[in-house]
């Protein structure tokens, strides 16, 4: 039966039966428009405040819609991360309940598809809601950026293999000092290490991205990371000296796609972008 079949026949079941339906109960279907960087999705649906393997952080300053594939895959990752007798998840920013442009200076988290998850593994008494906004997970980089800092452990190359290997994954965004670490420490099956990918930043967390679901054709997929593992010229480049690049003038966020415009409209904008 279609669904709007359904729902009709739900609301005259109600309707017959002298009930009152206090709040829409029509669930959108998910569609999700554009690229990670510039799109937005309808039907987003919101991850639970917590979960069994999972907590929110920082959830003053953060947003937890997202599409399915994402939602299924945090759920996924912290219900293996519990099998292995690790603690539970930190969830930072997801998308906007429409997406968009995200608070937080973020370039992409707009079509539903990224999620920060962070690697601390620190056991902890369960935290309470107060608490949990307040959380500053620890960086796995030293403080001058050249190499680990204490919280890294082998907990952490667990975790970053458990997020490399879900389903869907499109590509794990890390600091270029944890891709390291990883060329360096991995040894057996290194196939994974092809989907971890250096970025500035994500010293604390790492930044996951879902592929576009089948059949979202309006959905916009990134091509895939280069192959091999990645430890090679193209990660040194990031230890190399570069000079500043000249400061570019800014300009104007890029329109979303003419399919967004009914879906964002009446959200409001958010900080200029600086990370991903
Ligand atoms: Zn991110």
């Amino acid at each position: 039966m279609q669904e709007s079949k359904l729902l009709v026949g739900i609301v005259m079941l109600l309707s017959c039966s002298g009930m009152v339906l206090s709040a829409p109960v029509l669930a959108q279907p998910v569609q999700i428009i554009g690229p990670a960087g510039n799109g937005c999705i309808a039907g987003a649906q919101r991850l639970p405040d917590e979960g069994p393997g999972w907590q929110t952080i920082r959830r003053d300053r953060s947003s937890f819609w997202s599409a399915p594939v994402t939602i299924n895959g945090v759920k996924t990752l912290a219900t293996r991360l519990h099998a292995q007798g690790l603690p539970d998840l930190y969830v930072g920013d997801m998308s906007a309940p429409h997406g968009g442009r995200l608070p937080g200076g973020h370039g992409s988290h707009q079509n539903g598809l990224d999620v920060d998850l962070y690697l601390d593994l620190t056991p902890r008494p369960a935290l309470t809601p107060d608490e949990r906004n307040v959380l500053e997970p620890p960086s796995m980089v030293s403080a001058d950026g050249n190499s680990l800092s204490p919280a890294w452990t082998q907990d952490t190359v667990t975790l970053l293999h458990m997020a490399a290997t879900l389903p869907n994954v499109d590509r794990v965004l890390v600091n270029p000092v944890i891709k390291r670490a990883l060329c360096e420490q991995v040894s057996g099956d290194r196939s994974w290490l092809h989907l971890i990918r250096p970025w500035w930043g994500h010293k604390a967390h790492m930044h996951v991205r879902f592929r576009c679901p089948a059949g979202q054709t309006l959905c916009v997929q990134a091509p895939p990371p280069p192959t091999g593992d990645g430890c090679d010229t193209t990660l040194a480049w990031w230890f190399q000296p570069h000079p500043a690049p000249p400061a570019a003038p800014p300009r104007p966020p890029e329109a979303p796609p003419a399919a967004c415009r009914p879906i964002l409209a009446g959200d409001t904008l958010s900080a200029p972008e600086t990370r991903p």
